[in-house]
């Protein structure tokens, strides 16, 4: 039986920059708002998996280490979970061609706007993608999710441009899942 799955952008998406942070690299850097861990729970409650697919070059560029990654994995799990929230699977792509530091200074598949982290855990999990999503604030997730053959919600804490990939278009996460839910239960 095939599944039905959110894929989930991270950075200011599911977690936005705390204070004046840019980047969120380590625990400390982010926080989740209260009505984001209760649109989590209404996606599950709906039947999706779910999934975070992030691009993370800076691993590439010499910012950051695979170790610090996912450390920041690990925790966000942990403290998920006690929320009741659970994350199936976290995909991360640490290259980039332009970077410095090898092996990940390389055009690989699985940055974004490419499919490769979307292809890998849709075959593993057996997801269902017409019945699928993909939430991210950015064009480059926009354009992944068209590519994977996923539904698209483009929510406007990051990047402030509208992308042609967005089937739909949302102030925030809770606002994108709860949209979510709703089309799955008048298309699914
Ligand atoms: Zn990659």
């Amino acid at each position: 039986m095939s599944s039905k799955a959110v894929f989930l952008d991270r950075d200011k998406t599911i977690l936005l920059p705390d204070g004046g942070e840019k980047y969120i690299y380590r625990i400390g850097d982010f926080y989740i708002p209260e009505d984001y861990i209760e649109a989590l729970k209404l996606l599950s409650k709906s039947g999706y998996l779910l999934f975070v697919v992030t691009n993370q070059s800076r691993v590439a560029s010499g910012h950051l280490t695979e170790t610090d990654v996912n450390e920041l994995h690990n925790y966000l799990d942990v403290i998920l979970e006690e929320r009741g929230v659970y994350i199936e699977e976290y995909a991360y792509c640490p290259h980039n061609p332009r970077g410095t530091v090898p092996p990940y200074n390389i055009a690989c598949l699985c940055r974004k706007p490419r499919t490769g982290m979307i292809d890998a855990l849709a075959k593993k999990h057996g997801v269902d993608r017409p019945r699928s999503w993909m939430v991210g604030d950015s064009d480059i997730d926009m354009i992944a999710g068209k590519k994977a053959g996923l539904r698209t919600v483009q929510v406007l804490t990051g990047w402030d441009m509208y992308s042609h990939y967005a089937d739909y278009i949302e102030r925030d996460f809770a606002a994108a899942a709860e949209r979510i839910a709703a089309e799955g239960v008048r298309t699914d």
